[in-house]
């Protein structure tokens, strides 16, 4: 492609901020960010309290978060935040330790066995599933791989024919119950469900199993992560500062109309004129958002074939909030209460973050899911309600309310639309109509997988 291609990108989130990077490393340079809000980040977004940030959206990375490394050597800077720990209480407060045999006598049998299967589902992941953990879906329901290795920072191209990755299809239960290891599901709920990704007996097993790979599920469990000091969102402020050309905040885009190989985009009442687009902004909303969000095909000549795929996409209503406590009410640490990450608990609270050790003086952000795709979707309110009595329970009341967001959450289809290749379909649009879709969507739902998928986006296109 020309390397004066005009480019506009929709979304200064870390997907349309790292296609902006790496475009100019590959000398595309005339490319504009357009981005809704006032600040950029996204879903990263790490508001000031008492002289310090808190994380309203992401929170952590790992070592296997080679992207978003890219943009910390891009920008010098370095995961410099506070250490993540944990504890564990029931849905009644009390501590529990649920992994430690000596704490669960009675439950040493099950231990063991799931110890047997967190093993051989490692070697399953390597040898029956080869090429599950590439960045985004390319042939997976075809029973192909395709994409760069994401063992290590090279990210080698791969490619392959392997049958058994349309399991992957299947919703993550049943993925472990055909493999004989529905045990691993008590590990892998922590990081999953917990984070808003929904529960195990709906989201397929491809999303679990791209973010959480083996590796990176490993380091879940021994806490070998990454945080920032001024927040996640400060990564991509310091992006954009070290781009050629930042984001453009405040856009309101009122339509898109690509013709004539042109894309024409009104931007604040000004029509602009590009080559190509890529929209890392969702691209379906199926209701109403109280924030005013709505997806692509509502303001784009959305064609039939765009319209068709994209209403297939559901998202998570994953609900935050910042509270204050009293001194003698902070907790002494971060809690993960599994029993509520059951679909039976729905609308409960799942986790709670203490993020700075030294001070009682900060927020704690509280964690709830309210949507199953099976149940009625629990109303905002009446999940507010159970969070805070929850706090209570736990012995941890809210004092105040700081903050509170009800987010767009984890675009995904479900296991049919996956089966049928939905995939595959929309990376063969890739291009067609000038328009490139990039975001959450296309890979998964966390900050490195979006920047993974707008690199390779860049390789294989631009
Ligand atoms: C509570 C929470 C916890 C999380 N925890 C983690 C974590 O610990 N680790 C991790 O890696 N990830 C985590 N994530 C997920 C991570 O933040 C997202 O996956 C990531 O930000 C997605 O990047 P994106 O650019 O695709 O989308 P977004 O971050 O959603 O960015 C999209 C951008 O597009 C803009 N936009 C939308 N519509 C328009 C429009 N019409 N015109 C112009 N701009 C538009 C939005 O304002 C936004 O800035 C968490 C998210 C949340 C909410």
């Amino acid at each position: 492609m020309d390397k004066n291609t005009r480019i506009c990108i929709i979304g200064g989130g870390p997907a349309g901020l790292s296609a902006g990077m790496y475009l100019e490393k590959k000398g595309y340079e005339n490319y504009t960010i357009l981005e809704r809000l006032d600040r950029v980040g996204g879903k990263c977004w790490s508001p000031h309290f008492n002289g310090r940030r808190y994380e309203m959206g992401a929170i952590m990375g790992a070592p296997s978060y080679y992207a978003v490394h890219d943009v910390e050597e891009f920008c010098g800077i370095t995961h410099d935040g506070p250490q993540l720990s944990r504890k564990y209480k029931d849905q009644k407060g009390h501590i529990i330790e649920p992994f430690d045999p000596k704490k669960n006598p009675l439950k040493i049998p099950r231990l063991l066995k799931m110890k047997k299967q967190v093993k051989k589902f490692g070697e399953l992941l390597e040898t029956k599933y080869k090429g599950y953990d590439l960045n985004g879906h390319r042939g997976v329901a075809e029973g192909r791989y395709e994409g760069c290795s994401q063992q290590n920072a090279d990210r080698e191209p791969v490619s392959g024919e392997n049958p058994n990755l349309k399991d992957l299809a299947l919703p993550f239960s049943e993925f472990c119950r055909i493999n004989g290891v529905e045990l691993v599901q008590d590990i892998w709920v922590g990081p999953f469900t917990s984070f808003g990704y929904g529960y195990f007996d709906e989201i397929p097993a491809a999303y679990v199993l791209k973010y959480l790979d083996f590796q990176t599920c490993m380091n879940f469990i021994k806490i070998n992560l990454w945080t920032w000091k001024e927040g996640t969102q400060y990564i991509w402020e310091q992006l954009n500062e070290h781009l050629k050309n930042p984001a453009r905040l405040n856009s309101a885009i009122e339509k898109v109309e690509r013709k004539d190989g042109k894309v024409y985009v009104t931007v604040n009442g000004e029509v602009e004129e590009y080559d190509k687009i890529i929209v890392t902004a969702p691209l379906y909303i199926p209701d109403k958002r109280a924030d005013g969000q709505v997806g692509m095909v509502d303001y784009f000549d959305t064609r039939e074939d765009e319209r068709e795929l994209f209403s297939k996409i559901d998202y998570e209503r994953y609900d935050v909030m910042a509270i204050e406590t009293t001194k003698k009410h902070h907790p002494e640490i971060s809690y993960y209460v599994f029993d509520n990450m059951k679909r039976e608990r729905i609308g409960h609270l799942m986790v709670y973050y203490r993020r700075w050790k030294d001070s009682v003086d900060q927020v704690i952000t509280t964690y709830a899911l309210r949507k199953h795709k099976d149940m009625p979707e629990v109303p905002y309110d009446v999940c507010k309600t159970r969070v805070l009595k929850d706090l209570w329970t736990m012995k941890n009341p809210a004092k105040k309310l700081v903050n509170e967001w009800s987010v767009y959450y984890f675009p995904h289809v479900f296991s049919e639309d996956y089966a049928a290749g939905w995939y595959d379909k929309v990376e063969g649009m890739q291009g067609k109509y000038d328009t490139f879709y990039a975001g959450e969507i296309m890979s998964f739902g966390d900050m490195d997988e979006t920047a993974e998928y707008s690199r390779e986006l860049v390789e294989r296109f631009f």
